[in-house]
């Protein structure tokens, strides 16, 4: 069914996401003109909602919008023509009206005209007196009007408002801090970042949710933080689920931030979200015109990224905790050269002990990168980081490609391969049939292939986790759970999975000497696993103790420094035959 022109206008109007924002100096520039050139007190650009006039700019009135009913601008917008009322009291229909009522007495309005012909509302000059009105300032009227429009299209056209919310966006933000700086050189301004989610928040709410209802929920927070903040606060949509703002002029710097922090809050419980989501304001402060505006938007990142692990969700900017959030960009930054390089990365390998026999039966290939500046960085620093970037799947598929091609050589000694997997490779739609095609190419049988997963990738999209994992497990690849005991997953959910392996995580096996409590944590684990028909190794095992009271409840096997720290491929080989000697 077609829309009325009504309806189109309406539709027309919340598309531009105008209503509602806080005032525009471009805006402003033009009601003041209007008011100049009319000489007169009131002048404002006037939208047209369903029910009410609401004012994006205005000279000289008090409130942000009023009725439609009776309101000229109304008319502007139903008729899209000028509207001249040069003495109110003797309209037949506006005499009586509100604004009439109160005392004025001339009106004049050019309508705001889209493209596509929708009047928005009007550009209006409006006085306390009747008034006539000359050509010349009726034209005038009228290229301000369509100053409005241009005003309206140039911001969309330019990128400087995000379409989502309608607030102005990264690029606007960056443009009134440089403004400011020139402005009001070394006056220390507060600046503030608000993100009101983690992305993986956001991407398992659009997975649960659909992503339509990813799109309320910003616009939510955004309306959320406008009630907490007040109609006359600029905030800027820099990201997603980021909001920046300028703290208004001359408050206290600690009083700030704790009401800040305060109202925030606030907004987020009454919030349908605020439960599933987490918050994080990053706080900096600078005198103007000392940090370029990028390095602005940089320390506040910085200062949200910490937030993110205090225990009040909010922190100020400092350069020692920029420091680290330097170093891992860096980090993130460089992985992707790494890739590419041919001596950054290289895989060590770490031995699994059968406990009864003492035979070596694998290795787990374990990531090293050696940086070409920083020196060796720890798989414990680099992977988490690149774990949550588009580098993890490369990074999973050149473990393996170098895995197959070290089983290759292997697998005729009895050898198995253990390579992990990340969380997110799960994501990835076409993650087994990668691996199969993988083993294919380098022809290796695939019951020599192991991949570990850990509890909490797998619990993550568990349904979505079971289907890929039972593809990789019909073709003959084992499987394991990784870290076990630190994910709270639940085990009848794990028992489902064909999963062959449990490998119990090396917090539990480390602590076997302090007590009872601790051994029997790890004996139960063992003997349910074993219930569930799992194979079980433990992780970790540094001390011949421990080894021997793992043998003794029926551990199957054990990696750990005790056998051999993760060693070069030669290395290994070196390791196996002085062992095999030995034996
Ligand atoms: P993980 O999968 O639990 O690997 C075992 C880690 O424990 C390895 O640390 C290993 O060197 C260490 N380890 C082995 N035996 C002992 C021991 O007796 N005592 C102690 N204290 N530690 C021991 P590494 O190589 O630093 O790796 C750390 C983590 O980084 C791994 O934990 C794994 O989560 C991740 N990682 C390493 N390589 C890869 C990879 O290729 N892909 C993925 N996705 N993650 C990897
Ligand atoms: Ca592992
Ligand atoms: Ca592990």
């Amino acid at each position: 069914m077609a829309l009325s022109y009504e309806e189109a206008r309406l539709q027309a109007l919340h598309q531009l996401n105008l209503l509602d924002t806080p005032p525009s100096e471009s805006f402003d520039r033009i009601t003041r003109m209007a008011s100049q050139i009319f000489g007169l007190p009131i002048a404002a650009v006037s939208l047209t909602d369903r029910d009410r006039q609401w004012f994006k700019s205005r000279v000289g009135v008090e409130h942000w919008s009023i009725p439609r009913e009776k309101a000229p601008c109304g008319e502007v917008a139903d008729t899209a023509g000028l509207v001249i009322i040069p003495d109110f009291s003797k309209h037949p229909c506006y005499a009586d009206s509100l604004l009439g009522q109160n005392g004025i007495r001339f009106y004049a309005g050019a309508p705001l005209v889209t493209r596509e012909g929708f009047s928005l509302g009007a550009l209006c000059v409006l006085g306390t007196e009747p008034r006539e009105v000359t050509e010349r300032e009726i034209d005038a009227l009228q290229d301000l009007a369509a100053m409005v429009m241009a005003q309206i299209e140039l911001q969309h056209a330019f990128g400087r408002i995000d379409p989502l919310s309608g607030l102005p966006n990264r690029n606007q933000f960056l443009d009134d801090l440089a403004d400011l700086a020139k402005d009001r050189p070394g006056y220390e301004q507060i600046t503030v970042l608000v993100d009101f989610a983690l992305p993986e928040q956001i991407s398992s709410y659009a997975r649960v949710m659909g992503p339509g209802r990813v799109d309320d929920v910003i616009r939510d927070a955004a309306q959320d933080l406008r009630l907490a903040l007040g109609p006359q606060q600029t905030i800027y949509h820099v990201a997603a689920t980021q909001f920046a703002f300028l703290a208004p002029a001359d408050v206290e710097r600690t009083t700030y931030i704790e009401h800040l922090t305060r109202d925030v809050g606030q907004a987020r419980q009454n919030s349908a979200y605020g439960t599933v989501m987490t918050s994080a304001i990053g706080v900096a402060v600078f005198p103007a015109g000392t940090m370029a505006a990028q390095d602005i938007l940089r320390a506040l990142h910085s200062a949200v990224h910490a937030a993110r692990s205090s225990s009040d969700h909010v922190s100020v900017y400092s350069s020692e905790v920029d420091e680290q959030y330097r170093r891992r960009y860096r980090l993130l930054q460089d992985f992707g050269a790494a890739l590419a390089s041919s001596d950054q990365l290289r895989l060590v390998y770490q031995p699994r002990i059968d406990l009864k026999s003492g035979a070596c039966l694998g290795a787990e290939a374990l990531l090293r990168w050696r940086h070409p500046v920083l020196g060796d960085v720890s798989p414990v620093e680099f992977i988490p980081i690149v774990e949550h970037s588009p580098h993890v799947q490369a990074m999973t598929a050149f473990v393996l490609d170098e895995a197959l091609r070290q089983l290759v050589r292997w697998q005729h000694d009895g050898l198995s391969l253990s390579v992990n997997v990340s969380a997110a490779n799960l994501d990835e739609p076409d993650f087994a049939t990668s691996i199969v095609a993988a083993v294919g190419r380098h022809r290796v049988d695939t019951a020599w292939l192991e991949l570990e997963v850990t509890e909490s990738a797998v619990m993550r999209d568990a349904e979505h986790a079971r289907r890929q994992l039972e593809a990789l497990s019909d073709t003959g690849i084992r499987l394991a759970i990784d870290d076990f005991g630190t994910g709270y997953s639940s085990l009848g959910y794990l028992q489902t999975l064909p999963a062959k392996v449990v490998k119990i995580d090396q917090s539990f096996v480390r602590n076997l000497d302090d007590g009872e409590k601790e051994r029997s944590l790890v004996r139960s684990m063992i003997n349910l696993s074993h219930d569930l028909r799992y194979r079980v190794v433990a992780e970790g095992v540094e001390t011949p103790q421990v080894a021997d009271w793992l043998r003794q409840q029926g551990c199957d096997e054990a990696q750990g420094y005790l056998f051999s720290r993760p060693l070069e491929a030669d290395q290994f080989e070196t390791w196996r035959q002085s062992r095999s000697l030995a034996a």
